[in-house]
């Protein structure tokens, strides 16, 4: 019999979790939840973005936004596939430890709940088929973002690269600007340097 892939080893073989303080999360639970989650993180890494993670099979699926989301439908927002994530990290805030992968500062910019609302022939296309090929359309409820969002796939395999986009309804405004007007965690309100300090102290503690 084939052994089922772990869409967790890459997650797991990239981290140290005596060092990061990133959940290392548990087995993922393949069961449906009528409402699976989003989460948007703000990762001052290197170089700033914003993860994309929604909720599939147990897993959070994951894209990298290099300049964030737009509610603004004209916008195309470059979204970069990244390693699938426990769903414990949706939670996550803290301090990536220098050296290690990822390394900066994690705040948890939108969360909420999703659904999926693509449709072929008036069903409901699984999240798995969605991703295969490559345009995923959800309606998002966070508290940032609203509505319905695309993700489509553009560029040929092994350099791939997806489109995040809004959808028009009338939750879209082009005049809104979330990533710059709401720059602080929902969480917890606090802004990366309140974080990132924080996070500072909690390792200093853990080496005493
Ligand atoms: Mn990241």
């Amino acid at each position: 019999m084939m052994r089922k892939k772990d869409p967790l080893k890459q997650y797991h073989q990239r981290r140290d979790f005596t060092v990061s303080p990133e959940p290392k999360g548990h087995k993922p639970k393949k069961a449906v939840r009528k409402k699976p989650i989003f989460v948007i993180q703000k990762h001052a890494a290197t170089r700033l973005h914003y993860d994309f993670r929604i909720e599939v099979e147990g897993v959070l699926k994951s894209w990298a936004l290099p300049k964030g989301p737009s509610t603004n439908p004209r916008d195309k927002r470059l979204a970069i596939p990244t390693d699938d994530h426990p769903i414990e990290y949706a939670q996550f805030e803290g301090v990536i430890p220098e050296g290690h992968y990822g390394a900066g500062t994690v705040m948890v910019w939108d969360i909420g709940t999703y659904h999926n609302i693509k449709k072929r022939n008036g069903n409901i296309v699984p999240m798995k088929q969605c991703i295969k090929d490559g345009t995923i359309e959800v309606f998002l409820e966070g508290e940032k973002l609203f509505g319905a969002y695309a993700l489509i796939l553009t560029g040929k395999s092994g350099d791939e690269r997806w489109l995040f986009i809004k959808m028009r309804d009338k939750y879209a405004d082009a005049r809104r600007n979330p990533v710059s007007s709401q720059p602080k965690s929902v969480l917890t309100g606090r802004t990366i340097k309140q974080i990132e300090r924080a996070g500072v102290e909690v390792s200093k503690k853990g080496k005493q």
